[in-house]
Protein backbone atom coordinates (compact mmCIF):
# COMPACT_ATOMS: atom_id res chain seq x y z
CA UNK A 1 0.00 0.00 0.00
CA UNK A 2 1.31 4.10 -0.79
CA UNK A 3 2.04 4.87 2.40
CA UNK A 4 -0.69 7.90 3.40
CA UNK A 5 2.10 10.68 3.14
CA UNK A 6 2.29 10.37 -0.76
CA UNK A 7 -1.35 10.79 -1.31
CA UNK A 8 -1.89 13.96 -3.10
CA UNK A 9 -6.38 13.47 -2.68
CA UNK A 10 -6.05 13.51 1.11
CA UNK A 11 -8.92 15.64 1.98
CA UNK A 12 -11.37 15.75 4.97
CA UNK A 13 -15.02 14.97 3.57
CA UNK A 14 -18.05 15.86 5.61
CA UNK A 15 -20.61 13.45 4.66
CA UNK A 16 -24.21 13.62 5.49
CA UNK A 17 -25.68 10.29 6.22
CA UNK A 18 -29.20 11.32 5.75
CA UNK A 19 -31.88 10.68 8.22
CA UNK A 20 -31.27 6.57 8.84
CA UNK A 21 -32.39 4.56 6.11
CA UNK A 22 -29.28 3.50 4.65
CA UNK A 23 -30.58 3.83 1.02
CA UNK A 24 -30.51 7.32 1.68
CA UNK A 25 -27.13 7.68 1.75
CA UNK A 26 -25.76 9.65 -2.16
CA UNK A 27 -23.86 8.04 -3.90
CA UNK A 28 -20.80 10.71 -3.71
CA UNK A 29 -21.24 10.08 0.09
CA UNK A 30 -21.08 6.15 -0.30
CA UNK A 31 -17.66 6.65 -2.81
CA UNK A 32 -16.24 8.96 -0.27
CA UNK A 33 -16.47 6.04 2.75
CA UNK A 34 -15.31 3.25 0.25
CA UNK A 35 -12.04 4.83 -0.04
CA UNK A 36 -11.83 5.94 3.31
CA UNK A 37 -9.21 5.39 5.84
CA UNK A 38 -10.82 7.26 8.59
CA UNK A 39 -14.30 7.56 9.62
CA UNK A 40 -15.33 9.92 12.23
CA UNK A 41 -19.29 9.39 12.87
CA UNK A 42 -22.13 10.12 15.16
CA UNK A 43 -24.95 8.86 17.55
CA UNK A 44 -27.65 9.92 14.24
CA UNK A 45 -25.44 8.36 11.20
CA UNK A 46 -26.90 5.20 11.01
CA UNK A 47 -23.92 1.99 11.64
CA UNK A 48 -25.01 -0.08 9.18
CA UNK A 49 -22.91 2.59 6.70
CA UNK A 50 -19.58 1.22 8.14
CA UNK A 51 -20.07 -1.52 5.89
CA UNK A 52 -18.96 0.40 3.11
CA UNK A 53 -15.51 1.10 5.11
CA UNK A 54 -14.33 -2.19 6.51
CA UNK A 55 -11.06 -0.76 5.87
CA UNK A 56 -11.02 2.69 7.52
CA UNK A 57 -10.50 3.36 11.24
CA UNK A 58 -13.76 4.25 12.65
CA UNK A 59 -13.90 6.41 15.34
CA UNK A 60 -17.43 7.02 17.15
CA UNK A 61 -18.16 10.24 18.62
CA UNK A 62 -21.45 10.12 19.19
CA UNK A 63 -23.17 11.57 22.56
CA UNK A 64 -24.23 8.18 23.44
CA UNK A 65 -20.54 6.94 23.71
CA UNK A 66 -19.62 4.30 26.07
CA UNK A 67 -16.92 6.26 27.58
CA UNK A 68 -17.75 9.57 27.08
CA UNK A 69 -18.38 12.10 24.65
CA UNK A 70 -16.87 13.79 22.81
CA UNK A 71 -17.38 17.90 23.14
CA UNK A 72 -17.31 19.92 19.57
CA UNK A 73 -13.94 20.97 20.63
CA UNK A 74 -12.51 17.20 20.61
CA UNK A 75 -14.09 16.70 17.15
CA UNK A 76 -12.66 19.80 15.60
CA UNK A 77 -9.11 19.08 17.03
CA UNK A 78 -9.55 15.27 15.92
CA UNK A 79 -10.33 15.94 12.47
CA UNK A 80 -7.89 18.32 11.92
CA UNK A 81 -5.13 16.03 13.66
CA UNK A 82 -6.32 13.24 10.86
CA UNK A 83 -6.08 15.57 8.34
CA UNK A 84 -2.75 16.97 8.98
CA UNK A 85 -1.74 13.13 8.90
CA UNK A 86 -2.35 13.53 5.00
CA UNK A 87 -5.69 11.34 5.93
CA UNK A 88 -8.66 10.63 3.38
CA UNK A 89 -11.25 11.35 5.98
CA UNK A 90 -14.99 11.21 6.17
CA UNK A 91 -16.82 13.02 9.12
CA UNK A 92 -20.00 11.44 8.14
CA UNK A 93 -23.13 13.08 10.01
CA UNK A 94 -26.35 12.38 10.32
CA UNK A 95 -28.84 13.85 7.96
CA UNK A 96 -27.38 17.10 6.28
CA UNK A 97 -24.15 17.80 7.72
CA UNK A 98 -25.28 21.81 7.98
CA UNK A 99 -28.49 21.25 9.06
CA UNK A 100 -28.41 21.98 12.79
CA UNK A 101 -25.21 19.50 12.55
CA UNK A 102 -22.34 22.09 13.47
CA UNK A 103 -20.81 21.48 10.31
CA UNK A 104 -20.02 25.06 9.97
CA UNK A 105 -17.95 24.71 13.10
CA UNK A 106 -16.22 21.66 11.90
CA UNK A 107 -15.41 23.43 8.53
CA UNK A 108 -14.00 26.66 10.26
CA UNK A 109 -11.90 24.57 12.51
CA UNK A 110 -10.39 22.71 9.29
CA UNK A 111 -9.65 26.09 7.04
CA UNK A 112 -8.17 28.06 10.44
CA UNK A 113 -5.59 24.72 10.40
CA UNK A 114 -5.18 24.77 6.46
CA UNK A 115 -7.15 21.75 6.25
CA UNK A 116 -8.78 20.98 2.41
CA UNK A 117 -12.07 20.41 3.10
CA UNK A 118 -15.63 19.17 1.47
CA UNK A 119 -18.86 18.88 2.09
CA UNK A 120 -21.48 16.04 0.65
CA UNK A 121 -24.92 17.40 1.43
CA UNK A 122 -27.34 15.03 3.36
CA UNK A 123 -31.09 14.10 3.10
CA UNK A 124 -31.45 16.09 6.22
CA UNK A 125 -34.13 14.46 9.28
CA UNK A 126 -36.98 17.05 8.43
CA UNK A 127 -37.30 15.82 4.90
CA UNK A 128 -36.90 12.55 5.41
CA UNK A 129 -38.70 11.74 8.70
CA UNK A 130 -41.80 13.33 6.99
CA UNK A 131 -41.41 11.65 3.67
CA UNK A 132 -41.76 8.23 5.30
CA UNK A 133 -44.68 9.10 7.82
CA UNK A 134 -46.59 9.90 4.88
CA UNK A 135 -46.39 13.97 4.73
CA UNK A 136 -45.35 15.84 2.05
CA UNK A 137 -43.99 19.07 4.09
CA UNK A 138 -45.09 21.21 1.17
CA UNK A 139 -48.33 20.94 -1.10
CA UNK A 140 -50.12 23.28 -3.30
CA UNK A 141 -53.40 22.93 -1.68
CA UNK A 142 -51.70 24.03 1.63
CA UNK A 143 -48.52 25.65 1.79
CA UNK A 144 -45.92 27.69 -0.16
CA UNK A 145 -42.96 27.34 2.49
CA UNK A 146 -41.69 25.10 5.00
CA UNK A 147 -39.20 26.51 7.67
CA UNK A 148 -36.80 24.70 9.67
CA UNK A 149 -36.13 25.52 13.15
CA UNK A 150 -34.17 24.02 15.80
CA UNK A 151 -36.45 23.33 19.32
CA UNK A 152 -33.01 23.64 21.58
CA UNK A 153 -31.16 26.73 20.80
CA UNK A 154 -27.64 27.12 21.81
CA UNK A 155 -27.29 28.68 25.50
CA UNK A 156 -24.46 30.71 25.16
CA UNK A 157 -24.86 34.00 23.45
CA UNK A 158 -24.28 34.33 19.64
CA UNK A 159 -21.59 35.76 18.04
CA UNK A 160 -24.01 37.55 14.91
CA UNK A 161 -25.16 40.90 16.61
CA UNK A 162 -28.34 40.42 14.68
CA UNK A 163 -28.82 37.57 16.19
CA UNK A 164 -28.02 38.78 19.63
CA UNK A 165 -30.68 41.35 19.42
CA UNK A 166 -33.13 39.08 18.48
CA UNK A 167 -31.93 37.00 21.73
CA UNK A 168 -32.48 40.11 23.94
CA UNK A 169 -35.61 40.74 22.73
CA UNK A 170 -37.40 37.62 23.13
CA UNK A 171 -35.63 37.12 26.55
CA UNK A 172 -33.61 33.63 26.08
CA UNK A 173 -34.55 33.20 22.47
CA UNK A 174 -33.87 34.48 19.37
CA UNK A 175 -36.96 32.68 17.61
CA UNK A 176 -39.70 35.07 16.70
CA UNK A 177 -42.68 33.21 17.84
CA UNK A 178 -44.91 36.42 16.23
CA UNK A 179 -43.61 35.23 13.44
CA UNK A 180 -43.85 31.27 13.74
CA UNK A 181 -46.98 31.00 14.91
CA UNK A 182 -48.30 32.20 11.34
CA UNK A 183 -46.02 29.99 9.55
CA UNK A 184 -47.69 27.18 7.17
CA UNK A 185 -44.95 24.85 8.02
CA UNK A 186 -42.65 24.03 10.54
CA UNK A 187 -40.20 21.64 11.82
CA UNK A 188 -39.02 21.48 15.01
CA UNK A 189 -35.67 19.73 15.16
CA UNK A 190 -34.30 18.32 19.02
CA UNK A 191 -37.85 19.44 20.23
CA UNK A 192 -38.64 16.89 22.28
CA UNK A 193 -37.80 18.04 25.93
CA UNK A 194 -39.31 21.71 24.75
CA UNK A 195 -42.37 20.21 22.60
CA UNK A 196 -44.76 21.81 25.83
CA UNK A 197 -42.95 25.41 25.54
CA UNK A 198 -42.96 24.97 21.72
CA UNK A 199 -46.37 24.37 21.10
CA UNK A 200 -47.68 26.74 23.92
CA UNK A 201 -45.61 29.22 22.37
CA UNK A 202 -47.48 28.75 19.02
CA UNK A 203 -50.84 29.32 20.50
CA UNK A 204 -50.08 32.29 22.93
CA UNK A 205 -49.10 34.07 19.40
CA UNK A 206 -52.49 32.91 17.56
CA UNK A 207 -51.71 29.46 15.57
CA UNK A 208 -55.11 27.45 15.68
CA UNK A 209 -54.84 24.69 18.67
CA UNK A 210 -56.36 22.56 16.15
CA UNK A 211 -53.57 23.04 13.49
CA UNK A 212 -52.19 19.20 13.17
CA UNK A 213 -49.18 18.21 14.40
CA UNK A 214 -46.86 15.18 14.14
CA UNK A 215 -43.91 14.21 16.15
CA UNK A 216 -41.98 11.25 14.42
CA UNK A 217 -39.16 9.40 15.68
CA UNK A 218 -36.13 7.58 14.28
CA UNK A 219 -38.28 8.61 11.33
CA UNK A 220 -36.98 6.51 7.93
CA UNK A 221 -35.70 3.43 10.36
CA UNK A 222 -37.36 0.10 10.35
CA UNK A 223 -38.06 1.48 14.21
CA UNK A 224 -40.08 4.57 12.92
CA UNK A 225 -42.52 5.89 14.98
CA UNK A 226 -44.91 8.35 14.67
CA UNK A 227 -47.42 10.45 16.87
CA UNK A 228 -50.42 12.47 15.42
CA UNK A 229 -52.11 15.17 17.24
CA UNK A 230 -52.67 19.01 16.57
CA UNK A 231 -51.01 21.75 18.41
CA UNK A 232 -52.74 21.90 21.36
CA UNK A 233 -52.60 17.62 22.10
CA UNK A 234 -49.42 16.67 20.68
CA UNK A 235 -47.32 17.73 23.62
CA UNK A 236 -49.39 15.60 26.24
CA UNK A 237 -49.70 12.43 23.55
CA UNK A 238 -45.87 12.40 23.51
CA UNK A 239 -45.53 12.37 27.24
CA UNK A 240 -47.96 9.85 27.23
CA UNK A 241 -46.60 7.82 24.55
CA UNK A 242 -43.53 7.63 25.89
CA UNK A 243 -41.50 9.39 22.80
CA UNK A 244 -38.14 9.79 23.39
CA UNK A 245 -35.52 11.96 21.51
CA UNK A 246 -34.62 11.38 18.38
CA UNK A 247 -37.67 13.17 16.82
CA UNK A 248 -38.53 15.80 15.24
CA UNK A 249 -42.03 17.73 15.20
CA UNK A 250 -43.79 18.78 12.47
CA UNK A 251 -47.02 21.42 12.56
CA UNK A 252 -48.74 22.22 9.38
CA UNK A 253 -51.86 21.08 7.44
CA UNK A 254 -49.69 19.09 5.19
CA UNK A 255 -49.98 16.44 8.66
CA UNK A 256 -53.25 15.18 7.64
CA UNK A 257 -52.47 13.78 4.76
CA UNK A 258 -50.69 11.40 6.35
CA UNK A 259 -53.92 9.46 6.87
CA UNK A 260 -54.31 8.24 3.41
CA UNK A 261 -50.53 8.90 2.62
CA UNK A 262 -49.15 6.56 5.37
CA UNK A 263 -47.17 4.20 3.04
CA UNK A 264 -44.03 3.27 4.80
CA UNK A 265 -45.88 2.39 8.51
CA UNK A 266 -48.27 0.11 6.77
CA UNK A 267 -45.89 -1.66 5.09
CA UNK A 268 -46.96 -5.88 5.62
CA UNK A 269 -43.77 -6.39 7.68
CA UNK A 270 -43.10 -3.15 9.15
CA UNK A 271 -42.23 -3.01 12.98
CA UNK A 272 -41.15 -6.65 13.04
CA UNK A 273 -37.91 -8.12 13.94
CA UNK A 274 -36.46 -10.83 11.72
CA UNK A 275 -33.24 -12.36 12.48
CA UNK A 276 -31.20 -14.00 9.31
CA UNK A 277 -29.37 -16.57 10.15
CA UNK A 278 -27.52 -17.27 6.97
CA UNK A 279 -23.84 -16.61 6.01
CA UNK A 280 -22.59 -13.13 5.82
CA UNK A 281 -21.98 -13.95 2.11
CA UNK A 282 -26.00 -14.90 1.57
CA UNK A 283 -27.78 -12.87 4.12
CA UNK A 284 -27.70 -9.76 2.29
CA UNK A 285 -30.55 -10.60 -0.63
CA UNK A 286 -32.64 -12.37 2.29
CA UNK A 287 -31.98 -8.76 4.63
CA UNK A 288 -32.83 -6.39 1.92
CA UNK A 289 -36.17 -7.96 0.49
CA UNK A 290 -37.20 -8.35 4.54
CA UNK A 291 -36.25 -4.75 4.78
CA UNK A 292 -37.98 -3.14 1.69
CA UNK A 293 -40.83 -4.88 3.19
CA UNK A 294 -40.14 -2.71 6.37
CA UNK A 295 -38.80 -5.38 8.34
CA UNK A 296 -36.02 -4.53 11.02
CA UNK A 297 -33.50 -7.27 10.46
CA UNK A 298 -30.57 -8.11 12.38
CA UNK A 299 -27.97 -10.51 10.98
CA UNK A 300 -27.15 -13.60 12.64
CA UNK A 301 -24.54 -15.66 10.66
CA UNK A 302 -24.47 -19.15 12.36
CA UNK A 303 -22.41 -20.50 9.22
CA UNK A 304 -18.43 -19.05 7.97
CA UNK A 305 -17.48 -20.33 4.64
CA UNK A 306 -13.69 -21.59 3.98
CA UNK A 307 -11.80 -22.78 1.06
CA UNK A 308 -11.26 -26.72 1.12
CA UNK A 309 -8.10 -27.53 3.10
CA UNK A 310 -7.12 -29.24 -0.21
CA UNK A 311 -7.55 -27.92 -3.68
CA UNK A 312 -6.14 -30.96 -5.48
CA UNK A 313 -8.97 -33.37 -5.90
CA UNK A 314 -10.73 -30.64 -6.87
CA UNK A 315 -8.07 -29.20 -9.61
CA UNK A 316 -7.64 -32.72 -10.55
CA UNK A 317 -11.51 -33.05 -11.53
CA UNK A 318 -11.91 -29.40 -13.37
CA UNK A 319 -8.50 -30.31 -15.51
CA UNK A 320 -10.84 -32.89 -16.51
CA UNK A 321 -13.87 -31.58 -16.33
CA UNK A 322 -15.01 -31.59 -19.71
CA UNK A 323 -15.41 -35.19 -19.61
CA UNK A 324 -18.20 -35.69 -17.85
CA UNK A 325 -21.65 -35.92 -18.92
CA UNK A 326 -23.57 -33.71 -15.54
CA UNK A 327 -21.78 -31.40 -13.20
CA UNK A 328 -24.32 -30.96 -10.39
CA UNK A 329 -24.17 -27.27 -8.22
CA UNK A 330 -26.14 -27.98 -4.85
CA UNK A 331 -25.67 -24.51 -4.15
CA UNK A 332 -24.72 -20.49 -5.29
CA UNK A 333 -21.67 -20.94 -2.92
CA UNK A 334 -20.24 -23.74 -4.93
CA UNK A 335 -21.25 -21.88 -7.84
CA UNK A 336 -18.65 -19.23 -6.83
CA UNK A 337 -16.21 -21.41 -4.86
CA UNK A 338 -15.81 -22.93 -8.15
CA UNK A 339 -15.47 -20.00 -10.38
CA UNK A 340 -13.01 -18.34 -8.18
CA UNK A 341 -10.63 -21.74 -8.39
CA UNK A 342 -11.32 -21.93 -11.95
CA UNK A 343 -9.81 -18.81 -12.84
CA UNK A 344 -6.84 -18.90 -10.13
CA UNK A 345 -5.73 -21.97 -11.67
CA UNK A 346 -5.85 -20.05 -15.13
CA UNK A 347 -8.80 -21.93 -16.57
CA UNK A 348 -11.78 -20.40 -17.60
CA UNK A 349 -15.72 -21.89 -18.52
CA UNK A 350 -14.23 -23.61 -21.52
CA UNK A 351 -12.73 -26.27 -18.88
CA UNK A 352 -16.38 -27.40 -18.72
CA UNK A 353 -16.23 -28.60 -22.22
CA UNK A 354 -19.72 -29.91 -23.58
CA UNK A 355 -20.87 -30.88 -19.34
CA UNK A 356 -24.55 -30.49 -19.02
CA UNK A 357 -25.41 -28.57 -15.79
CA UNK A 358 -27.85 -29.83 -13.09
CA UNK A 359 -28.96 -27.16 -10.04
CA UNK A 360 -30.70 -27.54 -6.87
CA UNK A 361 -32.58 -24.41 -6.32
CA UNK A 362 -33.12 -21.38 -8.41
CA UNK A 363 -30.60 -19.53 -6.74
CA UNK A 364 -28.27 -22.00 -7.75
CA UNK A 365 -28.95 -22.16 -11.27
CA UNK A 366 -29.35 -17.52 -11.21
CA UNK A 367 -25.63 -17.94 -9.78
CA UNK A 368 -24.31 -20.44 -12.93
CA UNK A 369 -25.95 -17.63 -15.35
CA UNK A 370 -24.35 -15.10 -13.30
CA UNK A 371 -20.77 -16.33 -12.84
CA UNK A 372 -20.85 -18.39 -15.79
CA UNK A 373 -23.48 -17.43 -18.50
CA UNK A 374 -24.39 -20.88 -18.05
CA UNK A 375 -28.06 -21.82 -18.10
CA UNK A 376 -28.95 -24.78 -16.29
CA UNK A 377 -30.14 -28.02 -18.21
CA UNK A 378 -32.12 -29.22 -14.93
CA UNK A 379 -32.94 -27.28 -12.21
CA UNK A 380 -35.78 -29.83 -10.21
CA UNK A 381 -39.60 -27.79 -9.67
CA UNK A 382 -38.58 -29.09 -5.81
CA UNK A 383 -35.15 -27.66 -4.94
CA UNK A 384 -34.01 -31.09 -2.39
CA UNK A 385 -31.49 -33.25 -3.75
CA UNK A 386 -34.10 -36.19 -3.69
CA UNK A 387 -36.03 -34.02 -6.66
CA UNK A 388 -33.20 -33.56 -8.80
CA UNK A 389 -32.02 -37.50 -8.38
CA UNK A 390 -36.12 -38.26 -9.46
CA UNK A 391 -35.76 -36.07 -12.24
CA UNK A 392 -32.22 -37.60 -13.69
CA UNK A 393 -34.25 -40.88 -13.23
CA UNK A 394 -36.86 -39.96 -15.37
CA UNK A 395 -35.16 -38.25 -18.10
CA UNK A 396 -32.96 -41.73 -17.80
CA UNK A 397 -29.90 -40.30 -17.02
CA UNK A 398 -28.48 -41.86 -14.55
CA UNK A 399 -27.27 -45.37 -15.74
CA UNK A 400 -23.33 -45.50 -17.80
CA UNK A 401 -23.24 -41.62 -17.08
CA UNK A 402 -20.56 -39.31 -15.43
CA UNK A 403 -21.16 -36.99 -12.58
CA UNK A 404 -19.37 -34.53 -10.95
CA UNK A 405 -20.66 -32.92 -7.78
CA UNK A 406 -19.57 -29.71 -6.50
CA UNK A 407 -21.60 -28.94 -3.07
CA UNK A 408 -20.49 -28.07 0.13
CA UNK A 409 -18.72 -30.53 2.87
CA UNK A 410 -21.69 -30.66 4.51
CA UNK A 411 -24.57 -31.26 1.97
CA UNK A 412 -26.48 -34.68 2.41
CA UNK A 413 -25.25 -37.69 0.75
CA UNK A 414 -28.72 -38.71 -0.96
CA UNK A 415 -27.74 -37.54 -4.28
CA UNK A 416 -24.37 -39.10 -4.45
CA UNK A 417 -25.94 -42.22 -3.25
CA UNK A 418 -29.42 -42.35 -5.70
CA UNK A 419 -27.13 -41.79 -8.67
CA UNK A 420 -24.63 -44.73 -7.49
CA UNK A 421 -27.76 -47.05 -7.05
CA UNK A 422 -29.25 -46.13 -10.36
CA UNK A 423 -26.31 -47.65 -11.66
CA UNK A 424 -24.57 -44.49 -12.68
CA UNK A 425 -20.60 -45.06 -14.32
CA UNK A 426 -18.89 -42.73 -11.82
CA UNK A 427 -19.92 -40.65 -9.23
CA UNK A 428 -17.06 -38.04 -8.29
CA UNK A 429 -18.32 -35.79 -5.40
CA UNK A 430 -16.19 -32.79 -3.98
CA UNK A 431 -16.74 -30.77 -1.74
CA UNK A 432 -15.49 -27.23 -2.72
CA UNK A 433 -15.98 -25.43 0.24
CA UNK A 434 -16.21 -25.59 3.91
CA UNK A 435 -18.58 -24.68 6.48
CA UNK A 436 -18.18 -23.95 10.17
CA UNK A 437 -20.11 -22.94 12.60
CA UNK A 438 -19.72 -19.43 13.89
CA UNK A 439 -18.29 -18.46 16.56
CA UNK A 440 -20.74 -16.48 18.64
CA UNK A 441 -23.89 -14.81 18.03
CA UNK A 442 -23.73 -10.85 17.90
CA UNK A 443 -24.11 -9.44 21.25
CA UNK A 444 -27.00 -7.08 19.26
CA UNK A 445 -29.09 -10.06 18.82
CA UNK A 446 -28.54 -11.42 22.24
CA UNK A 447 -29.78 -8.31 23.81
CA UNK A 448 -33.21 -7.92 21.50
CA UNK A 449 -33.82 -11.56 22.28
CA UNK A 450 -33.46 -10.92 25.84
CA UNK A 451 -35.35 -7.85 25.62
CA UNK A 452 -38.37 -10.00 23.63
CA UNK A 453 -38.41 -7.81 20.61
CA UNK A 454 -37.42 -10.04 18.15
CA UNK A 455 -40.94 -11.49 16.08
CA UNK A 456 -39.36 -14.08 13.77
CA UNK A 457 -35.95 -16.33 13.42
CA UNK A 458 -35.52 -17.29 9.88
CA UNK A 459 -34.18 -20.50 8.94
CA UNK A 460 -32.88 -21.68 5.48
CA UNK A 461 -31.09 -24.84 5.93
CA UNK A 462 -30.77 -27.31 8.92
CA UNK A 463 -27.11 -26.45 9.51
CA UNK A 464 -28.26 -22.89 10.51
CA UNK A 465 -30.99 -24.27 12.98
CA UNK A 466 -28.42 -26.57 14.27
CA UNK A 467 -25.82 -23.63 14.60
CA UNK A 468 -28.31 -21.19 15.86
CA UNK A 469 -29.14 -23.16 19.25
CA UNK A 470 -25.74 -24.42 19.75
CA UNK A 471 -25.06 -20.84 20.07
CA UNK A 472 -27.88 -19.76 21.90
CA UNK A 473 -27.30 -23.12 24.62
CA UNK A 474 -28.65 -25.48 26.71
CA UNK A 475 -31.81 -23.20 27.27
CA UNK A 476 -32.27 -22.40 23.92
CA UNK A 477 -36.52 -23.11 24.01
CA UNK A 478 -36.68 -21.19 26.80
CA UNK A 479 -35.50 -18.30 25.15
CA UNK A 480 -36.98 -18.76 21.58
CA UNK A 481 -40.25 -19.25 23.83
CA UNK A 482 -41.76 -16.13 22.28
CA UNK A 483 -40.36 -15.91 18.73
CA UNK A 484 -41.65 -17.16 15.72
CA UNK A 485 -39.77 -19.75 13.88
CA UNK A 486 -40.07 -19.62 9.53
CA UNK A 487 -38.64 -22.72 7.96
CA UNK A 488 -37.51 -22.65 4.14
CA UNK A 489 -38.74 -25.88 3.86
CA UNK A 490 -39.40 -29.83 5.26
CA UNK A 491 -36.02 -30.88 5.56
CA UNK A 492 -34.96 -27.96 7.94
CA UNK A 493 -38.37 -28.64 9.52
CA UNK A 494 -37.84 -31.67 10.43
CA UNK A 495 -34.87 -30.39 11.66
CA UNK A 496 -36.04 -28.04 14.21
CA UNK A 497 -38.46 -30.60 14.97
CA UNK A 498 -35.86 -32.72 15.86
CA UNK A 499 -35.15 -29.79 18.58
CA UNK A 500 -38.06 -29.85 19.78
CA UNK A 501 -38.86 -25.98 17.93
CA UNK A 502 -42.26 -25.73 15.79
CA UNK A 503 -41.84 -23.82 12.86
CA UNK A 504 -45.31 -21.19 12.81
CA UNK A 505 -44.57 -21.31 8.75
CA UNK A 506 -42.69 -23.32 6.21
CA UNK A 507 -42.01 -21.91 3.02
CA UNK A 508 -44.17 -23.33 0.28
CA UNK A 509 -41.78 -22.83 -2.78
CA UNK A 510 -38.24 -23.74 -0.64
CA UNK A 511 -36.69 -20.85 -1.53
CA UNK A 512 -36.21 -17.24 -0.70
CA UNK A 513 -39.38 -16.05 -2.65
CA UNK A 514 -41.29 -19.08 -0.65
CA UNK A 515 -40.13 -17.84 2.19
CA UNK A 516 -41.14 -14.12 1.98
CA UNK A 517 -44.46 -15.17 0.97
CA UNK A 518 -44.13 -17.65 4.06
CA UNK A 519 -43.63 -14.54 6.56
CA UNK A 520 -45.70 -11.81 4.66
CA UNK A 521 -48.82 -14.37 5.31
CA UNK A 522 -47.97 -15.55 8.17
CA UNK A 523 -47.67 -12.20 9.82
CA UNK A 524 -51.11 -12.25 11.46
CA UNK A 525 -50.61 -15.88 12.64
N1 LIG B 1 -27.96 17.28 10.80
C1 LIG B 1 -29.14 16.57 11.19
C2 LIG B 1 -29.82 17.17 12.40
C3 LIG B 1 -29.00 17.11 13.64
S1 LIG B 1 -29.85 17.76 15.00
C4 LIG B 1 -30.10 16.52 10.01
O1 LIG B 1 -29.86 17.19 9.01
O2 LIG B 1 -31.09 15.81 10.08
C5 LIG B 1 -30.49 16.31 15.73
C6 LIG B 1 -31.99 16.28 15.60
O3 LIG B 1 -32.36 15.94 14.29
C7 LIG B 1 -32.67 15.26 16.47
O4 LIG B 1 -32.83 15.71 17.78
C8 LIG B 1 -33.98 15.10 15.77
O5 LIG B 1 -34.84 16.17 16.04
C9 LIG B 1 -33.57 15.26 14.32
N2 LIG B 1 -33.36 13.96 13.68
C10 LIG B 1 -32.25 13.49 13.12
N3 LIG B 1 -32.45 12.29 12.58
C11 LIG B 1 -33.74 11.99 12.80
C12 LIG B 1 -34.58 10.90 12.47
N4 LIG B 1 -34.12 9.84 11.80
N5 LIG B 1 -35.87 10.94 12.83
C13 LIG B 1 -36.37 12.00 13.50
N6 LIG B 1 -35.62 13.05 13.85
C14 LIG B 1 -34.33 13.06 13.49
Amino acid sequence: MMPSWTRNDAIVSLVGAGPGDPGLLTVRGMRLLERADVVVYDYLANPRLLSYCPQAECIYVGKKAAAHSMTQDEINALLVEKGKEGKRVVRLKGGDPFIFGRGGEECLALAAAGIRFEVVPGITAAIGAPAYAGIPVTHRDFNSSFTFITGHEKEEEYKDPQAQARQAAAGSSDLDWAVIAKLPCVAFYMGVKSLPRICEKLIENGMNPEMPAAAIRWGTRPQQRTIVGTVGTLARRVEEGGLKPPALTIIGQVVSLRETMNWFESRPLFGQTIVVTRTRQQASDLSDRLTSLGADVIEAPTIELNPPADWRPIDEALSHAGEFDWIVFTSANGVEYTRRRLFETGRDVRAFGRAKFAAIGDATAAALLEKFSIKADLCPERFVAEALADEFAARQEIAGKQFLLLRADIARPILRERLEQGGAAQVLDLPVYETKAAQALPPALLEALDAGEVHWVTFTSSSTAKNFVALLGPDYREKLREVRIASIGPITTQTLRDLGLEPSVQAEQFNIDGLMDALRNGRGA
